[in-house]
């Protein structure tokens, strides 16, 4: 089909071509003299990304799933239990990857399009005086749902009933893009991949360890090898991986974390704030459709999940993008098969990449029989953006 592919999946997200020239390079050498150069130019400019200056930053080659089970397999005994909640596809799949692997879950279900239940993890963890939970894991960006959940506010239910648990965070579809926070939300394992906010294809794990959950590593009887942290963190130090790791990869990391750099972290999640309120923008005002996310208070600022009306199937809509406009959205997964569609908006985009998406997504719509008004959606994503320039121009813009 001719002209491009608009990829506006909620990762991989658009590879920018600065990081995609980065990755062009011939193989070299991974234990040469001058390897640590790489190495430690990418673990040092992940710190600041985590916000941490005490964690440490491991890379695995694996996607995020990997630096779910490193997670569970360094820090926790065989058949530990865990407290966990289950809101969309991605926090069922690490509930189900801790069932498989031999830990107890205790599943907080909640409506999909909610995100994490403050009150009831407080009360899970209140209610173990015993303190058997020894992780938490919440997902700070339900990617199927387009929900994002307050980690903070997690750590400060376990404080406040002292509970000792290891705190977890999926953060694959929020890290780079919306404001994550290591050292101040206490967290002890953030869980993430390359293919999202850091804008590198898939195929990276990104994740980040407190030095209490490395020390709980020391003694943690799971099994694992492959992703065992301790072999990374030693030859991580003297600037070399236990095994082969990916060249074009770790210069494409390098090359992402020198452009969010340079565009400034906080410059950086205000961007996606203001991209993703011109999308809603576009949902609820233009095509006066739903968001999955039930309340404001979820919206997530890296992608919305929009729910099609009675009697359309998504999945059309979704086909329809693709084979005619060359437009790729996201699918409704499992719960929500059919019944949504996701805009991804994170990594390297701007206003005009946004309003083809939603300009294609609207005539794919129309296409399959949904009623909205032609360009409304792009009217209000170009109403809201440029209201909220002529405010900041004039100082008052939030
Ligand atoms: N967690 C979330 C929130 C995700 O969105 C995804 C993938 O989209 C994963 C975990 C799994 O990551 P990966 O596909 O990189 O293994």
């Amino acid at each position: 089909m001719a002209g491009r592919n608009f990829l506006f999946v909620p990762g991989p997200t658009n590879v920018p071509d600065r990081v995609t020239r980065a990755m062009m390079v011939a193989m070299e050498d991974h234990r040469s003299p001058i390897f640590p150069e790489l190495t430690r130019a990418c673990l040092s400019a992940l710190k600041p990304v985590f916000k941490t200056t005490s964690a440490v930053p491991i890379l695995f080659p694996s996607s995020g799933t990997g630096c779910w089970e490193a997670a569970m397999t360094n820090c926790l005994n065989a058949g530990d239990k865990v407290l966990a909640s289950r809101f969309g596809q991605f926090s069922h799949l690490w509930i189900d990857m801790c069932t498989r692997l031999g830990f107890e879950v205790e599943v907080l279900e909640t409506p999909w399009g909610e995100g994490a239940p403050l009150d009831r993890y407080l009360a899970s963890l209140s209610a173990d005086k015993q303190h058997k939970i020894k992780a938490v894991l919440v997902c700070q960006n339900e990617t199927a749902t387009g929900v994002t959940s307050d980690v903070a506010a997690v750590r400060q239910a376990m404080n406040s009933v002292k509970h000792p648990a290891l705190l977890f965070a999926d953060s694959v579809s929020a890290l780079a893009s919306i404001d994550f926070r290591m050292d101040e939300w206490g967290v002890d394992v953030c869980v993430s991949g390359s293919q999202k906010g850091l804008m590198l294809p898939a195929g990276m794990g990104v994740t980040c360890v407190s030095q209490k959950a490395l020390e709980a590593a020391k003694s943690a009887t799971s099994k694992r090898c492959y992703f065992d942290y301790g072999d990374m963190v030693t030859s991580n130090a003297t600037g070399y991986f236990p095994y082969t790791p990916s060249l074009p990869m770790l210069y494409g990391l390098r090359e992402a974390l020198a452009m969010i750099a340079e565009e400034g972290l906080e410059n950086v999640f205000h961007r996606h704030t203001y991209l993703a309120a011109g999308v809603r923008a576009a949902v609820i005002e233009g095509w006066k459709l739903k968001l999955c996310a039930t309340a404001p208070k979820w919206h997530s600022d890296t992608v919305s999940a929009i729910m099609v009306p009675e009697g359309i199937n998504g999945a059309e809509v979704i086909a329809r993008a693709f084979k005619r406009y060359n437009l790729a959205l996201g699918a409704g997964l499992s719960q929500v098969a059919g019944k949504l569609f996701r805009i991804g908006h994170m990594g390297d985009l701007n206003e005009l990449m946004l309003l083809g998406a939603i300009a294609g997504a609207e005539m794919a719509m129309l296409d399959v029989g949904v009623k909205i008004e032609p360009g409304s959606g792009v009217a209000a994503a170009q109403k809201y953006w440029r209201n909220h320039a002529a405010a900041a121009k004039s100082g008052s813009a939030a």
